[in-house]
């Protein structure tokens, strides 16, 4: 047994959970009534498709937007606008993460005024206690054609050359800017036939700049079959070059557009052959990471049993609840239950915080509204929370008014 070690959070989770024991009714009544609409699949295709057309054609529905999906998962249209939301979130304990959601870029001019954007985002996240760590998507400043080019060999092209190279420059910009900082900046994976140059760009930063501390953070998809030996390959390589490695593990987001694209084009399938083979991956990545004397580690995850799994982990290897060098993360809006759970227990927590203006994150906020409405999604555990909640509140409130009846 531990002396020093974490305390592992319990196996189940509370039955009634602090993060929404704490919400006033009103904002309890908002949660019920959108998750209840994000539960049905059907609902949110139809409501999606008329979202994405509404704003192409002007009509008046960015208010309506704002006001619910906007409001729940992003931090505000910007980060200044998103500080009420992150003070809130530091009053529980729990760190932001700013992620500029803008997606699909595809003109040099955008993405040198994403690399702007970026840039104030990135000084703004240094400048502040509650934000630790900030994060990027490369295929915001390199475009994601030439980067599949640069993965598959082809990109011989001049012009192409020169592009592919001024999207580099606007990437080892920022991250020169995060060394100066000291700030550490996490860089999202993508889709796999992107990620080798990714992946690139990233071991080579790590070994310019973590120096002394992990400033770059470089991501693993665990259900990816062939990331548990890129890991070993990786963490040999930080060694031998003598800098400290720092990883987000997560499981990955593109399992059907990654098994489809592979039936079509008649490649080997890169995801794992079913969900046990990648919880077993990820928690074995988990594993050799906190075993390691100084990689850093943030586990992206809404997974509670992954989550039991590294404190449970981290008290049998004597590594402190609050140590810094792990820390567990959370989307916004999504497993609020766990988040506030783990930051009540004293680990080391953060929620990715969207932001940018309405119609310009739609396409993250449509993500993660189907991603939702799966049977098998996050919001279903967190819908039947909410549930609970309410009844746990109608009860309290039937006993009050028999009681006062009563006397
Ligand atoms: C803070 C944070 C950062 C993230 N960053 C990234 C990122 O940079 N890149 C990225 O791709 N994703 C990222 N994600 C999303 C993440 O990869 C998962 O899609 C999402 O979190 C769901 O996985 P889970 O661990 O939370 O939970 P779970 O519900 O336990 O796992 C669901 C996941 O398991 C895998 N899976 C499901 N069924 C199968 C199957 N039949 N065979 C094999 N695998 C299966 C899929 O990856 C699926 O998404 C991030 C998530 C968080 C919370």
């Amino acid at each position: 047994m531990a002396i020093f070690g974490a305390v592992p959070i319990p196996n189940h989770p509370p039955e009634r959970s602090p993060a929404y024991r704490k919400l006033t009714r009103q904002v309890l009544r908002r949660k019920l009534w959108l998750f209840g609409i994000m539960n049905q699949a059907k609902i949110v295709q139809i409501l999606g498709f008329l979202a994405k057309w509404a704003l192409k054609l002007r009509f008046p529905v960015r208010g309506i937007i704002r006001a619910t999906v906007f409001k729940e998962f992003c931090g505000g249209e910007s980060l200044q606008k998103s500080l009420p939301k992150i003070e809130q979130l530091h009053r529980l304990g729990i760190g932001s993460i700013p992620d500029y959601s803008v997606e699909g870029l595809n003109s040099e001019e955008l993405m040198d005024e994403t690399l702007v954007r970026l840039q104030e985002a990135l000084t703004f996240t240094a400048n502040h206690p509650e934000t630790p760590l900030f994060v990027f998507k490369v295929t915001g400043l390199i475009h994601s054609n030439l980067l599949e080019a640069r993965g598959n060999q082809t990109l011989t092209d001049p012009i192409q050359l020169q592009s592919y190279q001024r999207g580099q420059d606007r990437v080892t910009t920022l991250l020169r800017m995060a060394s100066q900082l000291q700030c550490p900046v996490m860089i999202d994976a993508e889709e796999s036939w992107l990620q080798d140059p990714i992946d690139q760009i990233a071991l080579e930063a790590s070994m310019e700049f973590n120096r002394s501390k992990a400033i770059v953070i470089q991501t693993l998809q665990m259900y990816r079959h062939d990331r548990l030996d890129y890991l070993r390959h990786c963490l040999k390589h930080a060694e031998e070059a003598g800098y400290i490695p720092g990883f987000k593990v997560v499981r990955g987001a593109y399992m059907e557009k990654e098994r489809d694209r592979a039936g079509l084009m008649g490649y080997t399938d890169p995801i794992q052959p079913d969900k046990s083979a990648t919880d077993r991956d990820t928690h074995s990545a988990i594993h050799i990471l906190l075993q390691h004397p100084r990689a850093f580690i943030c586990l992206g995850t809404h997974n509670r049993s992954s989550c039991v799994w590294a404190t449970e982990l981290m008290n049998q290897f004597n590594i402190a609840t609050n140590s810094d060098r792990i820390i567990f993360a959370q989307l916004l809006g999504m497993s609020d239950s766990l988040s506030v759970e783990l930051a009540d227990a004293g680990y080391m927590v953060a929620k990715y915080l969207p932001f940018g203006p309405v119609d310009k994150v739609l396409p993250y906020l449509l993500r993660r509204a189907s991603e939702n409405s799966s049977a098998a999604g996050e919001l279903s555990r967190e819908y039947a929370l909410l549930l609970a909640e309410q009844t746990h509140r109608r009860q309290e409130s039937s006993v009050a008014n028999r009681t006062s009846s009563a006397a």
